[in-house]
């Protein structure tokens, strides 16, 4: 057999990275290792291997055989040097505050997050005396005025969940790099295959798998990415000693399965929801669409230059608002009422009463997003099933004139 003469490419390493078939009877599928203890050749051994000075696993809260596949193929395709495999995306994130902040230092964090995380964020990390500054990260300049003595984190989504405002993952990772400051991406909109944050400067890509990653709607999972000697300490305090987010070995097998097809399906969710969101956009009943791929979007160029492609996620609001969109929702019939988003299955939902309940209609107003807004993860059905369900859907929502 002959050396390739280039590096595998993002589909090979989604299929075959860090995995030898001939290394176990031949199996096609890394095996599912249902294990939550790992035997000791002698009481020598195994205390080498919790002095970290013999390889090997002890305990499957710290490591699984089949999570390490899934763990270094995804570190493969973020281009990072390490991953940690978490049980939600809200898991990774708890690991990696828990782990590298500490009473009195200070968060700088785009305004727009996934609902939970602006919980954890707005809510709860004040009790620990963590503060968090939310600034509008969509201006770099912004960034730099909110940055203090005393912060540690920079923590942005792009695009943000639920409204599709884009941060410029480089101009942030300028910023951060010049104070010192390490900069975290949530990728779970894009994924790998769309965009690349470490490349463009991040320190760390944080996922929620249960959504594009896992692909299937059949899991929860997350996942941190980035320099092993973080990726360590994530798993070795965050993990181990401060919340037990372990992901199960079945789940990573299931994520295993799902990346086979990433890309396959990245393409698809996102050659559908562009030809959709122009298809909406030119609705009457519509007031506005949301979706990096328009031309209307303002931040377009940006899209072009850190995005592959323009993914699978719309936001949009009717032209009757909150009313409306609610009248949008109880029509359509192929979509599904569901929160989550990346499965195969298209979702509608209203993230004001939904995903994003944990801000406050003050909150939501300070924040930038309206009760209005309709959040859709476009799915792999047909694009012609699809149109029909929205703009049928959308033309008895219309007010008669
Ligand atoms: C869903 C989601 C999360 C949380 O992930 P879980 O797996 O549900 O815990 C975090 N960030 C974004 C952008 C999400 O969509």
């Amino acid at each position: 057999m002959t050396e390739p003469t280039r590096p595998p490419g993002f589909a090979t390493t989604a299929i075959h990275h860090g995995y030898d078939p001939l290394a176990h009877h031949g199996a096609l599928n890394p095996p599912l290792f249902l294990t939550s203890t790992y035997a000791f050749a002698s009481a020598a051994e195994g205390a080498a291997r919790f002095a970290g000075e013999a390889e090997g696993f002890v305990y499957s809260r710290v490591g699984n055989p089949t999570v390490a596949v899934l763990e270094s193929r995804l570190a493969a395709l973020e281009g990072g040097e390490a991953a940690l495999a978490t049980s939600s995306g809200v898991g990774a994130l708890t690991a990696l505050i828990w782990t590298l902040l500490k009473t009195g230092d200070h968060i700088v964090a785009d305004q727009m997050l996934y609902g939970c995380t602006f919980g954890l964020f707005e809510h709860h990390l004040p009790r620990f005396g963590i503060q968090v500054t939310f600034a509008d990260l969509t201006d770099p300049a912004n960034l730099q005025a909110a940055l203090a003595a005393n912060t540690r984190l920079v923590f942005t989504e792009t695009p943000t969940n639920p409204n599709m405002r884009l941060v410029d993952i480089a101009a942030c990772a300028d910023v951060c790099r010049r104070a010192g400051i390490r900069l975290v991406v949530d990728n779970t909109y894009c994924t790998p295959y769309l965009q690349r944050p470490l490349d463009l400067g991040a320190d760390l890509v944080t996922h929620s798998a249960t959504k594009y990653l896992g692909g299937h709607g059949d899991l929860l999972a997350g996942a941190v990415v980035g320099p092993k000697a973080i990726i360590d300490q994530l798993r070795f305090t965050g993990i181990k000693e401060l919340n037990g987010a372990c992901i199960s070995a079945f789940d990573a097998f299931l994520i295993l399965r799902g990346l086979k097809t990433l890309n396959l399906r990245m393409d698809r969710h996102s050659a559908t929801a562009a030809k959709l969101a122009h298809d909406l956009e030119a609705h009457p009943a519509v007031a506005a669409v949301y979706y990096p791929g328009l031309d209307s979007h303002p931040q377009r160029k940006l899209a072009q230059q850190q995005m592959r492609a323009m993914g699978g996620m719309i936001a949009l609001e009717l032209k009757g608002g909150l009313e409306a969109g609610r009248n949008f929702m109880d029509r359509v019939k192929l979509a599904t009422r569901a929160v989550s988003l990346g499965d195969a299955e298209t979702l509608i939902q209203h993230p004001a009463s939904m995903t994003h309940a944990t801000y406050d209609p003050a909150e939501r107003a300070r924040h930038g997003f309206t009760d209005g807004l309709i959040r859709l993860s476009v799915g792999l059905e047909d694009y012609e099933d699809l149109r029909e369900d929205l703009l049928g859907a959308l033309s008895v929502t219309r007010k008669p004139t």
